[in-house]
């Protein structure tokens, strides 16, 4: 048998590095844009309930049609477009992705932007062109274009708020591209219940427009539940692409019922919004810390030295995101998500702590 990875596996796949997630135990876990706030007891008690008498000997319906139902309540998604879910909005990314992968297919996202989008590209086969953002994280709308033009784009991916600069976008230059784009445009409101603008009330303007969601930074991001709202045409063509079952049972019920008392989690992100006020004034008034304005849940930063502010941190029990050689943008920057109020404290106490520290070591090293 003469078979191994490098005689099998397509080249791209070997170069590639899979998603790395750390060991957070017993870590202030503020990396992944998590919720930081559980649940009310009363709420858990009925999750616990229905998942008791839930029959998980039975495949899931893949209709979903309760959830689905629920979704278009709480998200007010009119019965002109179909929802499609998935197994967290990153498996809709992919479907999308390898719906369109005709060969020579090019995907295009301002960048930096989530990883995910070029990933999914390159799995698929297909050409990823990432279009450099402004230095103030703005789209250079005559460069998009013009790259528009020169590569012909499948589909753009947008992130709105974009992770990880946090900002939204100028909606005139999402507006242009939308109308230029010779695909799909998939606008990612990943970060929407943190934010005051949305695409999705505008999809009758476009028919290229699918909107990407997730329940993850709602709250949720242990069910694994995202979804794209397009027109039907779309959506019918993407579920072909879609696992049968790809929402399991226990995340549509528990989805579902959660999202019943959807008030939970709007209070949750209006709390994560005032907290971000404080994070952002506090980081602020560091003299070598610059936070970038952020409509997300987590606040872009940059610092004087990010692999060193992130091994200070993760040293104290803190784990953030280091983003230093990632982009040319970003360069020593790292992203903090926004925790309950006593973890920022903490945050900020360790962030001076390490700053201050450094100070003193640069002054003896230059004394
Ligand atoms: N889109 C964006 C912009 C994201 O940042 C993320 C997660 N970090 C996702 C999609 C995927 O989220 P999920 O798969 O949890 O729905």
């Amino acid at each position: 048998m003469n078979a191994s990875p490098e005689s099998l596996i397509r080249s791209e796949i070997l170069a590639m590095s899979a998603y790395a997630v750390p060991s957070s135990a017993g870590m202030v876990k503020l990396d992944a844009m998590e919720n930081p706030y559980t649940l009310p007891d009363s709420l858990r008690r009925e999750i616990g309930e229905l998942v008791a008498s839930c029959e998980i000997n039975r495949y899931p319906d893949p209709s979903a049609p309760a959830l689905k139902r629920r979704l278009r309540m709480e998200m007010k998604i009119s019965d002109e477009y179909d929802i499609l879910l998935g197994n967290g909005s990153d498996e809709l990314i992919q479907i999308m992705i390898q719906a369109c992968a005709r060969q020579g297919a090019t995907i295009m996202a301002p960048g930096p932007t989530f990883a995910m989008y070029r990933q999914y590209a390159v799995i698929a086969g297909l050409d990823y062109v990432g279009v450099p953002l402004a230095p103030d994280f703005s789209i250079d709308l005559d460069g998009f274009l013009s790259a528009m033009r020169q590569y012909r784009p499948a589909i753009v991916f947008i992130s709105y708020p974009n992770n990880p600069t946090g900002n939204l976008f100028s909606a005139d230059a999402m507006e242009r591209i939308l109308t230029e784009a010779p695909g799909l445009v998939v606008v990612d409101e990943a970060y929407q219940p943190f934010a005051d603008g949305t695409f999705m009330t505008r999809l009758p303007e476009f028919q290229n427009l699918v909107m990407l969601r997730t329940v993850s930074k709602l709250g949720l991001a242990g069910l694994r539940l995202g979804y794209a709202v397009a027109l039907p045409d779309w959506v019918s063509q993407f579920n072909k692409v879609r696992s049968p079952y790809n929402v399991n049972v226990l995340t549509q019920l528990i989805a579902e019922r959660v999202l019943a008392h959807g008030g939970v989690l709007r209070e949750q992100a209006l709390a994560i919004r005032v907290e971000r006020a404080k994070l952002a004034s506090a980081l602020g008034s560091m003299s070598d810390v610059i936070p970038f304005p952020s409509e997300a849940n987590f606040i872009l930063a940059r610092v004087p030295d990010a692999p060193l502010v992130h091994e200070g941190l993760r040293q104290r029990g803190i784990l953030i995101k280091n983003l230093h050689g990632m982009h040319p943008l970003l360069d020593q920057c790292v992203r903090f998500t926004i925790g309950t109020p006593a973890e920022n404290v903490l945050l900020i106490e360790a962030l001076r702590a390490i700053l201050n520290t450094r100070g003193v070591a640069v002054a003896d090293r230059v004394g």
